[in-house]
């Protein structure tokens, strides 16, 4: 039985890097089932999931509310294109508005697709609102970003690996540091800027949260010199850092909201834009879109998932949880040379870990707490992201600490 088991993994393995593009370096464990915290591998070995789908899976893992929603949805009516009306997304719109207190909504499917949106309605805000001469609009961006995969948003990338080889890049980005006002305000003296294009905590980078006061700076130097404040809270929104948004620790209002990810409990692909209408009224009919954004699948999945957040008090669990997490990342700091920082807000939270005198990594930190039952994945190298369901409870969260600290202790 075991045995056939392994053979199992090896065989999903083997048929992906046979058959599959080697554009991902995933952890050896192959999953076969999701419940709430908890993931279960093809050899019914359970674990801990502490990466979430990168923070989509906010609500657990097959949570029956959203899977619900979505089964009654796609029995009745899946997709209709945009050419009609469907009698899901007016509601779905009107719901998502309400929430996040924005006058409109675009629905797309991935973040990148929502990060491209966001990037056509500040240049088109910025030639048809601001008056920037034709193909002179800039959008302002930072150092480190992530925002996604396709050519316009690796164009702003400071990322060697997302870029190396897919140029040419689309023109009309101004690179400056990330969490630096004075730079913020040299860049946005220029009357060609349209937006500033910026994650409230740079998640993929590694959790970066900036000094406290700069998104209030930057939403203010945006008001002053008529230029669009784009906040990417794919990974940083609903609930992950114990607000509803990231920007709501400083009272931060975007022009542009941009989410992904968590708005369908990692059920289904959907992201989406917020703003005024004075901004996404710029775009007319045939001038943007997508066959599957905005599905009745979609309508119903992402207001399903976004109901699980207020009735059971996510963001309010994420924060509480986020403190004793980070309690005992700080107590083991205190005990281990290889843990060199700790930091992150809510749920978000991330370690530095110094590599051995032998050469073993996060990587190899990544692969024991695996073994022991707890599944995380290091970035850039000696950054490990913590970023478990928000469901999570104290017991829960006190057990997966005693893993990391077994783990790392023992490393
Ligand atoms: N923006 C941020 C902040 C992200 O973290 C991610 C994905 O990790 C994206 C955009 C891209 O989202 P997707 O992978 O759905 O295109």
């Amino acid at each position: 039985m075991i045995q056939n088991a392994i053979s199992e993994t090896l065989k999903a393995i083997e048929m992906e890097d046979q058959f599959g593009a080697h554009n991902y370096h995933p952890l050896p464990v192959v999953l076969a089932k999701g419940e709430g915290v908890f993931v279960w591998d093809v050899e019914g070995k359970k674990y801990f999931d502490f990466l979430s789908a990168y923070s989509a899976v906010n609500q657990g893992h097959c949570h029956p509310k959203i899977i619900n929603a979505l089964i009654e949805q796609a029995k009745t009516l899946t997709l209709t294109s945009r050419a009609f009306y469907n009698n899901r997304l007016g509601e779905a719109e009107k719901f998502i508005c309400e929430y996040f207190g924005y006058d409109k909504v675009l629905m797309m499917n991935s973040g990148a697709e929502a990060n491209e949106t966001a990037i056509k309605l500040a240049r088109k805000w910025g030639y048809t609102k601001k008056g920037i001469p034709s193909e002179k609009a800039i959008i302002v961006a930072v150092e480190r970003n992530f925002h996604g995969r396709t050519m316009g948003i690796i164009s702003a990338s400071t990322d060697p690996d997302s870029r190396n080889n897919f140029g040419p890049f689309l023109p009309g980005f101004q690179i400056i540091a990330y969490d630096d006002v004075a730079a913020l305000e040299r860049a946005l003296q220029n009357p060609n800027v349209c937006g500033f294009w910026v994650e409230p905590i740079q998640g993929e980078a590694g959790v970066f949260v900036p000094g406290s006061g700069y998104l209030k700076k930057a939403e203010e130097l945006c008001k002053k010199y008529n230029v669009l404040l784009m906040m990417d809270e794919i990974q940083t929104g609903i609930g992950r850092t114990g607000k509803l948004l990231a920007s709501d620790h400083e009272n931060v209002k975007p022009d542009m909201l941009i989410l992904g990810k968590a708005l369908s409990g990692g059920v289904y692909p959907v992201s989406a834009v917020l703003c005024r209408d004075e901004i996404m009224l710029t775009i007319k009919p045939g001038e943007h879109g997508s066959t599957f954004g905005g599905n009745p699948i979609a309508a119903a999945v992402t207001v399903a998932s976004l109901k699980v957040i207020k009735e059971e008090g996510l963001t309010e669990n994420a924060a509480k949880m986020g403190e004793l997490f980070r309690d005992r990342m700080n107590t083991l700091k205190s005990k281990s040379s290889h843990v060199t920082l700790v930091r992150g807000k809510g749920l978000l939270n991330a370690i530095v870990i110094k590599p051995t005198n032998d050469g073993r990594t996060a990587w190899d930190v990544c692969v024991n707490l695996m073994h022991n039952g707890l599944l995380a994945k290091p970035t850039h190298g000696d950054i490990i992201r913590f970023a478990p369901p928000l469901v999570i409870d104290e017991k829960q969260l006190n057990e997966c600490c005693d893993i990391i600290e077994k783990t790392i202790l023992e490393f």
